[in-house]
């Protein structure tokens, strides 16, 4: 691959605003990436910013989601198995009750792990 403003050169990386092909004369190097001299600079700045930004929600937030997933299925499962065990027994009357509870607590139980799922695989397809 060459530089795009230098022809001749080989470029040594890509810059990681806009994607253009560097040299050692056009390229800064931002620690965690180059940029265009003079014209990417503050933009892959940010773009570093942005990225750690994301990376440190992306750790801490799934873990948050599994175990809410985690209580919503325990406390779901927990009310529908009581609300079978009370169909059974004279006070039957509750068990529609109780699933009226368990039924959304299973479902958010479902939804926080989807929530889960996708924030893992948005971490994953972070640029480095
Ligand atoms: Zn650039
Ligand atoms: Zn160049």
């Amino acid at each position: 691959m060459k530089c795009f403003h230098h022809p001749d050169s080989d470029a040594v990386g890509l810059c990681k605003a806009c994607g253009k092909g560097l040299c050692k004369l056009c390229a800064v190097d931002m620690g965690q990436g180059l940029a265009c001299a003079d014209s990417c600079e503050v933009a892959v700045r940010d773009l570093i910013v942005q990225i750690a930004i994301s990376r440190k929600a992306l750790a801490t937030t799934p873990g948050a989601y599994k175990t809410q997933s985690t209580i919503g299925f325990v406390t779901g499962g927990i009310f529908m198995a009581t609300a079978g065990l009370a169909a059974l027994t004279p006070a039957w009357f509750v068990a529609p009750l109780l699933a009226l509870f368990g039924v959304p607590m299973l479902y958010q139980g479902v939804r926080a792990r989807r929530t889960y799922r996708s924030l893992l695989a948005a971490h994953k397809e972070l640029p480095p």
